[in-house]
C-alpha cells in the first residue's frame, strides 16, 4: 500500500514530468521554427530562446565554426576570445561536449553530417542539480540545431549565388545591348554609302544608251554592293535570331510567280558554271498562299546557291510539291557532298567544312540562319549527304492557300518610264545629299515634281509651302528627326492627309513597328530597292505606270538638230549660285531636273551636263552668267 508520502512524491514527479512535457512541446515548436529560418544570426537567436526555456542559464555563447575552425571573423564578442584554444580542441576531438568551470557549464559541439559547424557554451544554470539532464537534452537536439544552421548557411550561399547570377546576367545584358547597338550603328553607317552606290547603279542601269563595257561595269558595282549588303544583313539576322527578335511577317503572295523568280536567279548561276539545273514544280501547288515570302526566298536562295557553289559537274535539282496540307521543298545536287561527321557542323554560325573550306566564297552564316528561319516558319531543315556524291536539303512548311488574297501587285519586269494622269508632287527629306540625289535621280526623270529638304524642320516648312502629294522622309536627322516632323504633319489640318513614306537605314525597328509607331503609310529600307519604291508609290499615290524602253540620259545621244532653249531665270540663278559654292552634285541635279522638265531644254542640259561631268565649274559659271546677262538686256 502506498502511504501519503509516496503519493505526494508521485504527484510531484507527475507534475514535474508534465512541466517537462510542456517544455518539450514548446521546444519542439521552436526547433521546428528555427529549422526554417534563413539567416544564421536569427537561427542563433532561436537557439538562445530554446536553451533559455530549457535551462535558463546565466550565460549562453555561440561560436561559429567554418571548415573545421573557430571562425573569429564571424564572432564579434571579443570578450570570450580567451576560450579559443578550448574551443579549437573540442572541434578537433571526437567528443561532442566538455564540462567547463567545474561543471558549472558545458561546451556543446553542434554538427551537421559529422562536421562541426558551431560550438555553444551554456553556463551557470538556475538549477545546477539538473545539469546532466540539461546536457542530455542539449545533446539530443544538436542534430536539429546543426540542420538549422547548415540550412541557413546554404540559404545564404544560394542568395549570394543568385546575386552573382543576377549581376552576371545584368553584365551580359549590357554587353548584349552594346553588341546590338554596335551592329545597328555599323549597319546604319554601311547602309548609307551603300544607298548611294546601289541607288546610282540602279539609276545608271536605266540609262538607255550605255555601252556594253559600261553596262558590265555597272553590273559589277551593283553585284559588289549587293554582296556587301547581304553580308551586313546576314550578320544582323544572326544577332536578331540570337536575341530572339527575329519576326516572321506573313502576307499573301503568288507562289508560282515567286518560285519562278527564284528559279530564274539560280538558272543564271548554274549556266555560268556549266552545270545542269532542273526545276520541277508540281502543277497542283496552290496559286496564292500566305507566308513570309522574303524569308522563304532567303532560305531557298541560300540552299540553291550553295548547291550550285559546291557542285563542279553534274546537276542541281529543285523540287516543289504538295505533301498533305504542306508544301515540300527539296534541293539536291551531285556536288562535293559533306562528310557524315560534319553534317551537324554546317549549321553552326561561321562554320565551313571539308577540303574546300575557306577557299570558296561565303561566310558560313547562311545555313545557320536558314535552319532557324525554317523553324520559325514551322518546319525543320533536313540534310542528307554523301561525300563526293552530293547533298539533299529539304523541308516542308504549312503555307495556307488563300482564295481571297489581299491586294497584291506585281511590278512588271519592264522599265517604268513615267506614270499616267496628273503630275504628282513629292517632298524628299533627308540630311544626306547622296540619299536625296538617289531619290531625285529616280523620280525626276519619271515626271514627278520633286523638292528636297535637309531636316525635319525644313521639311515641315517646305511642306506647308509646296503641299506635296507624298513625303519621303528619313528618320534620323539633325535639328528635327523624321518621327517628330511626321507627328507635327499629322497634327496639322493642311498636312494630316498627305501620304508619308519613311525611308531609313535603321534596322533596329521592324517594318511594322516603324509604320505603326508614327502613322507612316509605308516604310522603305535603305539602301533603296527601286522596285520597292515603285510598289510603295503605286499604292500610296494610286499610280498607273507607263512602261517603255529605257530613256537615254547621255547628253551625246541628243540630236544635234535641237535648238538651244534656256530654262527659266530662277533655274539659271540656282545653277549660278551652285557654281559659286562649287557644289557639283547640286549642279548635276539641277541639270537633270531641267532636262526632265521638258524635252526643249535637252540641248542646254547636254552642254551643261558635259561640263559638269568633267567638273568644269568655272566654265559653267561663265556660260550661265552670259545667259543671265543676255536675258537681262
Ligand atoms: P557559306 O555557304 O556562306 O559558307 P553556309 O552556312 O550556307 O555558308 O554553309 C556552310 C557550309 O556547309 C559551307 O561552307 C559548306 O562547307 C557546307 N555546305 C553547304 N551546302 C553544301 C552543299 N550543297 N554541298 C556541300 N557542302 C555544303
Amino acid at each position: 500500500m502506498m502511504n501519503y508520502e509516496d503519493i505526494e512524491k508521485l504527484r510531484s514527479e507527475l507534475l514535474d514530468t508534465k512541466k517537462k512535457l510542456a517544455d518539450y512541446a514548446m521546444m519542439h515548436n521552436m526547433l521546428n521554427r528555427i529549422s526554417s529560418i534563413e539567416s544564421e544570426s536569427d537561427v542563433i537567436k532561436g537557439i538562445y530562446e530554446v536553451f533559455t526555456i530549457l535551462c535558463a542559464p546565466a550565460q549562453l555563447i555561440y561560436f561559429p565554426v567554418v571548415q573545421g575552425a573557430f571562425d573569429q571573423k564571424e564572432y564579434l564578442d571579443k570578450n570570450f576570445l580567451h576560450q579559443e584554444q578550448e574551443i579549437q580542441e573540442l572541434i578537433n576531438s571526437d567528443i561532442d561536449y566538455v564540462w567547463a568551470d567545474s561543471q558549472k557549464g558545458f561546451f556543446l559541439k553542434i554538427k551537421h553530417i559529422n562536421e562541426p559547424i558551431g560550438i555553444i557554451k551554456i553556463h551557470e544554470f538556475t538549477f545546477p542539480e539538473y545539469r546532466h539532464h540539461y546536457l542530455n537534452l542539449a545533446l539530443s537536439i544538436t542534430q536539429v540545431l546543426g540542420l538549422a544552421i547548415d540550412n541557413s548557411r546554404k540559404y545564404n550561399k544560394l542568395k549570394q549565388a543568385k546575386e552573382e547570377i543576377n549581376k552576371a546576367r545584368k553584365a551580359a545584358d549590357t554587353a548584349n545591348q552594346a553588341k546590338s547597338d554596335f551592329l545597328a550603328n555599323m549597319s546604319h553607317e554601311l547602309r548609307t554609302p551603300l544607298n548611294g552606290i546601289l541607288g546610282y547603279a540602279q539609276i545608271l542601269k536605266m540609262d538607255g544608251c550605255l555601252t556594253s563595257p559600261q553596262k558590265s561595269g555597272i553590273d559589277v558595282i551593283e553585284r559588289s554592293g549587293k554582296h556587301l549588303l547581304n553580308l551586313i544583313n546576314e550578320i544582323l539576322d544572326l544577332s536578331k535570331i540570337e536575341a530572339r527578335k527575329m519576326e516572321i511577317n506573313s502576307s499573301d503572295f503568288y507562289l508560282s510567280v515567286f518560285l519562278n523568280s527564284v528559279v530564274n536567279m539560280i538558272k543564271v548561276h548554274a549556266e555560268k558554271k556549266n552545270i545542269e539545273f532542273h526545276a520541277d514544280i508540281a502543277q497542283d501547288i496552290p496559286q496564292t498562299v500566305r507566308g513570309d515570302e522574303k524569308r522563304l526566298g532567303q532560305v531557298l536562295l541560300n540552299l540553291l546557291s550553295n548547291a550550285v557553289k559546291f557542285t563542279h559537274k553534274g546537276e542541281v535539282a529543285f523540287h516543289v510539291f504538295k505533301s498533305g496540307s504542306r508544301i515540300f521543298f527539296k534541293v539536291s545536287d551531285s556536288g562535293i557532298g559533306i562528310a557524315q561527321d560534319d553534317l551537324e557542323n554546317i549549321f553552326l554560325p561561321f562554320k565551313q567544312v571539308g577540303r574546300h573550306a575557306r577557299t570558296i566564297e561565303g561566310t558560313g552564316l547562311g545555313l545557320s540562319i536558314s535552319r532557324k528561319l525554317v523553324r520559325l516558319m514551322g518546319g525543320e531543315l533536313n540534310v542528307q549527304s554523301e561525300q563526293d556524291k552530293g547533298s539533299v536539303f529539304s523541308f516542308d512548311l504549312e503555307l495556307p492557300e488563300v482564295s481571297d488574297p489581299d491586294e497584291m501587285r506585281i511590278i512588271e519586269n519592264r522599265s517604268i518610264t513615267g506614270f499616267k494622269g496628273k503630275k504628282k508632287k513629292i517632298l524628299v527629306i533627308d540630311d544626306l545629299l547622296e540619299n536625296r540625289s538617289v531619290l531625285m535621280g529616280l523620280l525626276l526623270p519619271l515626271g514627278f515634281e520633286v523638292v528636297e529638304a535637309v531636316n525635319g524642320r525644313d521639311g515641315l516648312d517646305l511642306a506647308y509651302e509646296f503641299m506635296p502629294d507624298l513625303v519621303l522622309i528619313d528618320l534620323v536627322m539633325p535639328v528635327m528627326d523624321g518621327f517628330e516632323a511626321v507627328r507635327l504633319m499629322r497634327k496639322s489640318n493642311q498636312l494630316k492627309n498627305v501620304k508619308i513614306i519613311a525611308v531609313s537605314a535603321s534596322t533596329s525597328l521592324s517594318h511594322q513597328e516603324i509604320i505603326s509607331k508614327s502613322n507612316f503609310d509605308d516604310f522603305i529600307r535603305k539602301p533603296v530597292d527601286f522596285d520597292e519604291v515603285f510598289k510603295a508609290l503605286e499604292t500610296c499615290l494610286e499610280l498607273e505606270w507607263i512602261y517603255g524602253e529605257n530613256i537615254c540620259r547621255e547628253p551625246d545621244c541628243i540630236s544635234d538638230n535641237l535648238k538651244l532653249v534656256l530654262p527659266g531665270r530662277s533655274d539659271l540663278e540656282s545653277i549660278y549660285q551652285y557654281t559659286r559654292n562649287g557644289d557639283i552634285m547640286k549642279i548635276r541635279q539641277k541639270i537633270d531636273e531641267i532636262q526632265a522638265k521638258d524635252v526643249q531644254y535637252a540641248l542646254f542640259a547636254k552642254e551643261m551636263g558635259k561640263l559638269a561631268l568633267s567638273f568644269q565649274i568655272k566654265e559653267i559659271r561663265e556660260k550661265i552668267k552670259g545667259y543671265l546677262d543676255t536675258d537681262h538686256e
